[in-house]
Formats: structure tokens, sequence, C-alpha cells
């Protein structure tokens, strides 16, 4: 599994995107054709359940996440599908706590509770969880540091010391993300002020070094055309595009961007 802080990460969130497998394949295929060179860029495409499998067989160096995982072990939760079915399917990523998932219609309403619950079962199943967390709105009295840290707790809550730098914190503010209306564009200031901001929650309750070594990603509208600047000012160890993952030039973009980076 890689793990290697020095590299930086890039996750593609297809969300329910495309119609077909067909299409899926041609996406994901030219991507991999794009990065072939790729070297030290971690690459990750979070698609739907339905087409990992198949996705899986063709390409080695993209890895594959979902975009969920049920906590429960293998039993009576119809329509769910546990972390260990999708490690068996060769995943070895799993978003969770995306915001669309904490507001209906789709997820129908997790809370903190239930995204810590799916963490702590990700890790059980061998995934590295992709923690989202991000405020719907920023207000004047700075309220939002704190909803993101009760997030960054709760969902934490009970992972233990050595697996807490396993999980990938996606800081992805939910007024920046392409799909909010009237949404507005976040800086690589906000980025990084709210990745130092993590890692001090996170050191409150482990250590200064696991909060240095968890990788923090930012998302939220990241485009091809303000990668280099959130990748190299934002404070965070890698991006997660939704809609530009979509289309595999603007994606394949990113990656070489974030490939092309010093450090
Ligand atoms: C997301 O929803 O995870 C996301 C970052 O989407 P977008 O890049 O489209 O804002």
């Amino acid at each position: 599994m890689p793990k290697n802080k020095v590299n930086k990460i890039i996750v593609g969130n297809w969300k329910m995107n495309p119609r077909d497998l067909k299409e899926a394949k041609k996406w994901f295929l030219s991507i991999a054709q794009a990065v072939s060179r790729v070297k030290k860029t971690e690459i990750i495409i979070c698609a739907p359940f339905i087409y990992l499998n198949d996705l899986k067989k063709l390409s080695r160096k993209i890895f594959l996440g979902a975009q969920d995982a049920f906590y429960g072990d293998v039993g009576p939760y119809t329509g769910e599908i546990s972390a260990e079915m999708l490690y068996n399917s060769g995943v070895r990523y799993v978003i969770l706590g995306h915001s669309e998932r904490r507001s209906p219609p789709a997820g129908g309403g997790e809370d903190n509770n239930i995204i810590n619950k799916k963490v702590k079962a990700a890790l059980l199943g061998g995934l590295v969880p992709i923690l989202c967390v991000g405020e719907s709105e920023r207000d004047k009295d700075h309220a939002y540091f704190n909803i993101v840290k009760k997030q960054v707790e709760e969902c934490l809550r009970g992972v233990s010391k050595n697996s807490i730098s396993k999980v990938i914190i996606a800081y992805e503010p939910v007024w920046a993300i392409s799909s909010t209306p009237d949404r507005r564009d976040a800086t690589p200031e906000d980025s990084k002020e709210m990745a130092i901001f993590i890692r001090k929650v996170l050191s409150g309750f482990s250590t200064p070094e696991i909060a240095k070594a968890t990788r923090i990603i930012y998302g939220g509208s990241v485009s091809e055309k303000d990668a280099r600047e959130f990748l190299e000012n934002g404070g965070v160890d890698g991006a997660l595009p939704g809609r530009a993952s979509l289309d595999p030039n603007k994606f394949s973009e990113i990656i070489k961007i974030c490939e092309a980076l010093k450090n």
C-alpha cells in the first residue's frame, strides 16, 4: 500500500458518473495513458462501486477508491458494501464523510458518529480513509473553526494513535464545492490556515509528530487552472478535484502539475 509522506496525492471524486462502464473505462484508460510517466504522485480515482472491479484490471499506477463503505461486517445490511469487500476487490482508499452524504439526498444525512464508525471499519478492513471535513459557510466570528474541530475530533474518536496518520484528511469547504449553489472560490490562504488548524486539532488528541505525519489535502473546485497555487501555497499534501476529474484531460493536467512540483 502506498504511504509516503513525501509524495503528493491527487484524488479524483467521480461521484455518480459516468453513465456506463464503457465510458468509465474510456476515462480511466485515457488518464492512465496520460500519466504513464508519473512517478512521485499518488493517484487515486474514486469511482462508483459498480465500476471498481473492472477498472482495477486496467492500471497498476492508479489506485482505486470507493466513495463510501459501511461499518457492518457481512450481514443483514441491505444495499451496503463493507470495507472488507472493497479491499478484496482491489480497492485501497475510501472517501468518508463527504458533504454530499452528510446532507440528503445522497447518504441520507450521515453525522460524525456514523462517519466515525465507518472510519474505524475502513481502517480495520485495510482501507485508507479519506475523511472529508469542512464548514458550510464562513461567519465573521470564525465559528467555522469549531465546526471543523468537532468534525475532526468526533470522526476520529477512538481511532488509535498508530492509525490516525493513516487517515488522509480532505479539507473541503462546502461553500467552494462546485455543486453548491452560489459557490465562491476558496484561496490557497484559506486552505493553508485550515490545514494548520487541523494539525493543531490532531495534535491535541495525538502527538505533534502524528499531526505532522497525517496527510491533509484540499478539495473545492480545484481545476487545472488553480491546482498549482493550492499545491504550492495551500499548506496541503495534495488535492481532491471533483468536477475536474470528470474530464480526463483536465484531471491528467492536474496530476502533471503536481508531479512537476519541486517538493
Ligand atoms: C467534491 O465534491 O469532493 C469536490 C471537491 O468537488 P468539486 O471539485 O467539483 O468542487
